[in-house]
């Protein structure tokens, strides 16, 4: 059976058909009109979205319905057909959609003659995570075993399919038992404007239909690890500025959770997630250069963390932008104006005419300089890891971009936090209640990564590395002797 059984010819305008109500035999209409006819079971929101594409893209669409006079006029467009679910069966050439909830699938076994040896789409999704052991395109595919079933166009909305692949998701995934009916389907998807995306034979459709419950699965780990990371120096900022020098001074610095306890804790989160997206690259390149090969797999932790660096990379991004848009409001703030008025009165009564310090003048504009500069290297990264930029760049420059800019993002937001910091460390008063300062925590693990890679960058151990990632293991050129002791023990 040939998959291209006329949607390829169906790249011509639509025709202006007749209204809805225009009699005729079942079958007259669409083939009078030479389009390839396509059947939809059910007249709900997905069956009209889906005729509203079909039709917008040069096909002839019979819609089946229980009681097809109860549809109101101009629910559909013009052209298509609303017909009983038997006729529409007969009348659809060869794709038919169930484009109804799989409860009433039952209710359709009347209909299987019309429907052998057609291909049968089911668009429906799983309403629980743990639904039965077969998916309902399954059940479809045992309730009528004549039928090609298809899976596919679930995780489309109603919505995405009307207004067209431009303002929606594009991937549809599918799969199928039969490969001619899931190719008519895939060719039917491009026609419509969408991606198609073949998972293999009609056991995929478990996964399929549970995708639409997952928010954001590839997000999970990364957004925990950032909600968490903030928990615990909000957490760290609280009780180090608030919380204790309320209790120990009656200080009042409440004032400070909304705002500037934010925004002391988002750079110590974005820097360790800057941290989090090279610190694995190093594990993995530390155990090869220990195992002398690159054909030994990974630990499934590292290969998972590995697979959600672009996710950390952006919530970092995500957080060091927030932290530039708070820190240029800081000044906005009344409690800023007030300390302003106070230091300015204090200083009149003090008599001093110039307060200009030169150290601190040089601190101040570095440390911006570094947090500008690495926003905007943060910045880049962001937008290469968008998929459409991605794509344009091959795989030296995506590479380039991540990898050496990367670095470059982090030694910057390092240096950024040092110049902020500058001598503060080495006074006790930055020890209060033995607390160490948020910056000093912050530091840590991306001083470790930034080290580790300056290390790896030696010659020895780059020579060495780049040797393994060529191919080279060095059990292959151990001295005979141990390969001698293998033998003899394999005896
Ligand atoms: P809906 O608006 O409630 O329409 C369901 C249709 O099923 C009804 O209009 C009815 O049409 C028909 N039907 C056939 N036998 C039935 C019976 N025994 N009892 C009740 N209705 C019966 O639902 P929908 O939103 O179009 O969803 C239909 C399927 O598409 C579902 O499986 C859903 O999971 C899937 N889906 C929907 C969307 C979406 O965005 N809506 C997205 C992806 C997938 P008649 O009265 O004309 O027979």
């Amino acid at each position: 059976m040939k998959p291209d059984w006329g949607i390829r010819g169906a790249n011509k305008r639509p025709h202006r058909q007749a209204p809805s109500s225009m009699a005729g035999s079942p079958k007259s209409l669409p083939q009078r009109l030479g389009n390839p006819v396509i059947g939809i079971i059910g007249s709900g929101d997905f069956s009209r979205s889906l005729a509203i594409r079909l039709v917008a893209s040069g096909f002839s669409v019979v819609v089946g319905s229980r009681n097809p006079k109860r549809i109101p006029k101009g629910l559909f467009p013009d052209g298509v057909e609303l017909r009983s679910q038997r006729e529409a069966v007969d009348s659809a050439e060869r794709v038919i959609f169930a484009a109804i909830y799989p409860e009433h699938y039952s209710t359709l076994v009347g209909l299987r003659d019309g429907l052998a040896g057609k291909v049968l789409v089911d668009v429906s999704n799983a309403t629980r995570l743990d639904d039965g052991e077969l998916s309902n395109a399954e059940q479809l595919a045992e309730l009528f075993p004549q039928s090609r079933v298809v899976k596919g166009f679930n995780v489309i909305s109603a919505w995405a399919l009307q207004t067209g692949a431009h303002d929606g998701s594009r991937q549809v995934l599918i799969c199928s038992d039969c490969s001619d009916s899931k190719a008519t389907v895939v060719q039917l998807t491009r026609r419509l404007g969408f991606s198609p995306v073949d998972l293999g034979g009609l056991v995929a459709s478990r996964d399929i239909e549970k995708a639409p419950l997952h928010l954001f699965p590839s997000w999970e780990g990364a957004t925990l690890v950032t909600f968490l990371l903030f928990l615990f120096f909000y957490g760290y900022n609280v009780v180090k500025h608030v919380l204790l020098p309320y209790l120990a001074h009656g200080e009042h610095n409440f004032y400070q959770l909304p705002l500037e306890t934010v925004n002391q804790t988002l750079p110590a989160v974005a820097l360790i997630l800057l941290g989090l997206v090279y610190l694995p690259g190093l594990v993995a390149a530390v155990l090869q250069l220990a195992r002398g090969t690159k054909y030994k797999r990974f630990p499934s932790w590292l290969d998972r963390w590995m697979c959600r660096r672009k996710e950390l990379g952006l919530m970092s991004f995500l957080c060091a932008g927030v932290h530039a848009v708070y820190s240029m409001c800081l000044t906005l703030r009344r409690a800023a104006g007030y300390r302003l008025l106070n230091a300015a009165y204090r200083q009149v009564k003090a008599g001093v005419e110039n307060s200009w310090e030169e150290q601190q003048v040089w601190r101040s504009d570095l440390y911006l300089s570094c947090g500008i500069l690495g926003l905007g290297v943060l910045t880049l990264l962001a937008l290469t890891s968008l998929p459409s930029v991605g794509n344009a760049l091959n795989w030296r420059e995506f590479t380039f971009m991540q990898s050496g800019l990367g670095y470059a993002a982090l030694t910057l937001s390092i240096m950024h936090t040092l110049f902020f910091g500058w001598d503060f460390a080495f006074f006790p008063e930055a020890y209060r209640y033995y607390l160490p300062p948020v910056y000093l925590l912050a530091l840590i693990l991306p001083c470790v990564v930034l080290v580790g890679r300056v290390l790896l960058a030696l010659p020895c151990l780059a020579l060495r590395l780049a040797k393994i990632r060529r191919g080279w293991e060095s059990s292959r050129h151990r001295p005979s002797h141990s390969q001698g002791n293998n033998i003899m023990s394999a005896f």
